[in-house]
């Protein structure tokens, strides 16, 4: 499993000179020890990719057939699903990410995201005809935006890398993208593997880096566009660099503080059930996932009975090192990380925070970045464990009587990436759908990974999750710009 992986750019089919002297250093999360380093990009290789994907979009790639650039999708899907475990090794080693977990993420979602818009290239309608006066005739038509620039975080390497660069690729642009400066072995590896399945040089440039790096490549003036995933304050750098810099449009998913809204008429059920529903929901990837229900309200009549149910299997959730194939919680990504959430656990605790499940101290021999999953009581809705988005495996519950008081909760965060909803009442649920503010709400099941027809979902978050439509043809629409052509036909020009 052990892989050396490089990690200098690839520009234009190639690897290539960092040129920069800035040195990151990565740490194992399962150990704190130090697994290697790389070179941030500089300006100069920021400036050679821009233009490799310039030269690429307008040589070849706009002008390729839809079903050519299909084809290459397609390989490159069946590749990534081959390389699963390289893949999922990368992932494990730089964020801590379970093996098990890496490899459905990798072979199933990213590949099958890769191979969703590889088959829905040709299929996607490109535009409309509408009604016009007598003798004119005009096209609405999509084309490419140009050269995008994606910006990946580390939570899901694999998959955030494959659900932004696959639609971007299969609507005819052109890609420079900067993975997290905490997971780039995952990107690096299909970097090439995007070679492998005849990607045109230039069409995929990759630059490792931080924050500086994608700052840089945010403000070129040769990028088209800006794509971006991570946390709501980026987004907010990221808006004013554009501001600052070229004027571009700019996708932005942004970071989530979701509800799980529980109303009594699921007494009678099976709870174990639903309990292990939400508990996986907060806790998937060790809580840091965007769409994480990381708030848990529950109708009072039963809420003593489902908290203890979920309380007691987050205290049978042991964590275990990431590389063995058998664990299902492993590390955070980071001594930050670790920090960050115990921060908060810890001010939730001072400020009369009721720790129902306490996973602190978890593996503290190992010297790795662990916390097991955590519950905490917190009635006060405007608590920071409530308010604020963690990352970790930390849930706050609390109880409430009767919908309207469910929408106040359920909305009193800046945020608006996700919700859960638990009725019997279908009346109920879509009062809820349409008054909770989310990107994508789920009724009745838990916030699974989507694959299968799930590839087709479009969304856009709410609030200050961001905005612009990722996901499905939603995304290939997103990736292009709608331009109008007039045809004139008539007697009078
Ligand atoms: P982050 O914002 O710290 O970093 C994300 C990426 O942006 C990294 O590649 C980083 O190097 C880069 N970056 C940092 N500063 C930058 C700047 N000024 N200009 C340009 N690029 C910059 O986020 P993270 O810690 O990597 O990821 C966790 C966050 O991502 C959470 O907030 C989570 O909710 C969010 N997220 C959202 C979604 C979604 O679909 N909405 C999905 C996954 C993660």
């Amino acid at each position: 499993m052990s892989d050396t992986i490089d990690l200098t750019p690839m520009i234009d089919g190639q690897r290539a000179d960092p040129a920069s002297h800035r040195i990151i250093t990565q740490i194992d999360p399962a150990n704190g020890l130090k697994s290697g380093e790389f070179a941030a990009a500089g300006a100069e290789a920021i400036d050679r990719a821009v233009l490799s994907s310039r030269r690429a979009f307008d040589g070849v790639w706009s002008a390729l057939p839809p079903v050519a650039r299909a084809g290459m999708l397609k390989s490159l899907a069946g590749l990534i699903e081959a390389n699963a475990p390289r893949i999922a090794a990368a992932d494990c080693r730089d964020m801590g990410k379970p093996i098990g977990a890496g490899m459905f993420e990798a072979g199933m979602v990213a590949a099958g995201f890769t191979r969703y818009y590889g088959e829905a290239v040709d299929k996607w309608p490109r535009g409309a005809v509408p009604a016009t006066d007598a003798g004119a005739f005009e096209m609405q038509v999509r084309r490419p935006r140009g050269v995008i620039g994606a910006i990946i975080p580390w939570n899901f390497p694999a998959i955030n890398l494959m659900m932004k660069i696959a639609p971007m690729l299969a609507a005819g642009n052109t890609v420079v993208v900067k993975p997290s400066e905490l997971s780039p072995g995952s990107a690096s590896i299909i970097a090439e593997l995007a070679m492998e399945a005849g990607l045109p040089p230039g069409v995929l440039n990759l630059v490792q880096g931080d924050g500086a790096t994608g700052d840089a490549l945010v403000r070129h003036g040769g990028i088209d566009m800006v794509a971006f995933t991570g946390s709501t304050a980026t987004g907010k750098a990221i808006m004013r660099a554009v501001g600052e810099s070229t004027l571009k449009p700019v996708l932005l998913e942004c970071g989530g503080k979701s509800p799980e809204v529980v109303f009594a008429d699921m007494a009678g059920q099976d709870l174990d059930a639903i309990a292990a529903a939400i508990l996986g929901g907060a806790m998937q990837n060790q809580g840091q996932i965007c769409v994480a229900r990381s708030r848990l309200y529950i109708e009072a009549p039963i809420y003593d009975e489902l908290v203890s149910r979920i309380v007691t299997m987050a205290k049978a959730t042991k964590a275990g090192d990431p590389s063995n194939p058998e664990t299902r919680f492993g590390p955070l990504a980071s001594a930050r990380q670790k920090q960050i959430v115990e921060g908060f656990i810890a001010e939730a605790e001072s400020q009369g925070g009721e720790i129902l499940c306490d996973g602190r101290g978890a593996l503290a021999e190992s010297g790795g970045f662990y916390v097991e999953p955590t519950i905490i009581g917190q009635s006060d809705s405007s608590a920071r464990i409530v308010q604020q988005e963690i990352f970790g495996p930390v849930l706050a519950v609390s109880r409430f009587e009767g919908e309207n008081e469910a929408v106040r909760l359920a909305n009193a965060t800046p945020y608006g990436l996700a919700a859960t909803v638990w009725t019997r009442d279908l009346g109920r649920a879509h009062r809820m759908a349409d008054r909770i503010d989310a990107g994508m709400t789920k009724i009745m099941t838990a916030p699974v990974q989507r694959i299968g027809a799930g590839f087709s979902h479009s969304a856009e978050a709410a609030k200050q999750s961001g905005f612009g439509i990722e996901g499905g043809f939603g995304a290939l629409d997103s990736y292009s710009r709608l331009q109008a052509v007039e045809f004139h036909y008539g007697d009078t020009p």
